[in-house]
């Protein structure tokens, strides 16, 4: 890294934070009020820094607000809070539409890019170069920690399976153990999420993560930032794996917060009564 670069990250990271883009964090990312004092620090000052390095642009008649691009910022920060590598080095670009847009399909192209798209939350992770995101849908998923659905958190975990290259859902990991630990706990959650949609069985993972690996890698973070208790409660292997790879344990955090038990009891109440 340059001088010159660490420098100007280090001048963001000392700049006060406007208590208007506190309180939007506080509407629009649920999680982070689970964060400690330390935590809190290090996410606004990765905010300041992915909102200064990347380049912004409404679409389809979208104007850009504060409000839009903080709630994007902290939670594609919030992913990379403890990991060695963060702010996305190979996203230059995040284009936000004001709403879901005509994309119906899921394809891998030549150059990598994956496109998708569902009737309820679109988007696109591009391996070189931008993240795509419908606003309505982006706000929506932040908005409802309870749901387990986030289509930022998606598409910034694209991004990372695509570090090394290639988007087989798998995120570049420090040694040959890991991958074999990676393999195995995916394999088993792959099959056992195609045998329970087959079942009709209702599941705690997002069942469009049947698509393939990259896929259930990305609803898995979904949850896993949403839903961590549920998530550790019927899926530990995975939690651990996803813990360890995230270097950070949002189970815990919840574990530890006054009002983080009543919002999971909450979140279950609604699942099962969803579920009769
Ligand atoms: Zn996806």
């Amino acid at each position: 890294m340059s001088w010159f670069r660490e420098r100007r990250r280090r001048n963001l990271r000392e700049a006060p934070v406007p208590h208007e883009w506190q309180d939007i964090v506080a509407r629009n990312v649920p999680h982070c009020r689970y964060l400690d004092a330390l935590e809190q620090e290090m996410l606004w000052g990765d905010i300041r820094i992915f909102l200064a390095e990347k380049y912004w642009e409404g679409c389809g008649g979208l104007t850009l607000s504060d409000e839009i691009r903080i709630t994007v910022a902290a939670q594609a920060c919030l992913l990379t809070l403890c990991l060695p590598e963060k702010f996305y080095p190979n996203v230059r670009t995040i284009l936000v539409y004001p709403a879901a847009y005509r994309v119906r399909t899921r394809r891998v192209g030549p150059a990598g890019v994956v496109t998708e798209g569902r009737s309820h939350r679109v988007g696109e992770a591009w391996q070189h170069g931008s993240v795509v995101l419908s606003w309505q849908d982006a706000r929506a998923g932040a908005a409802n920690p309870r749901d387990g659905e986030n289509l930022v958190f998606h598409e910034f975990a694209h991004q990372l399976d695509m570090l090394d290259g290639t988007p087989d859902g798998t995120p570049p990991l420090p040694d040959e153990d890991a991958y074999r630990r990676w393999y195995e706990v995916m394999r088993d959650e792959y099959d056992h999420l195609v045998r329970a949609v087959q079942h009709g069985t209702r599941t705690l993972l997002d069942p469009y993560g049947t698509q393939d690996a990259a896929e259930l890698f990305a609803v898995a973070t979904e949850v896993f930032f949403e839903r961590p208790r549920a998530l550790r409660k019927r899926h530990l292997a995975l939690f651990e794996l996803l813990r360890d790879y995230y270097r950070q344990d949002p189970a815990q955090r919840v574990d530890r917060h006054p009002a983080g038990e009543t919002d999971e009891d909450q979140a279950d109440a609604h699942h099962q009564m969803e579920g009769m």
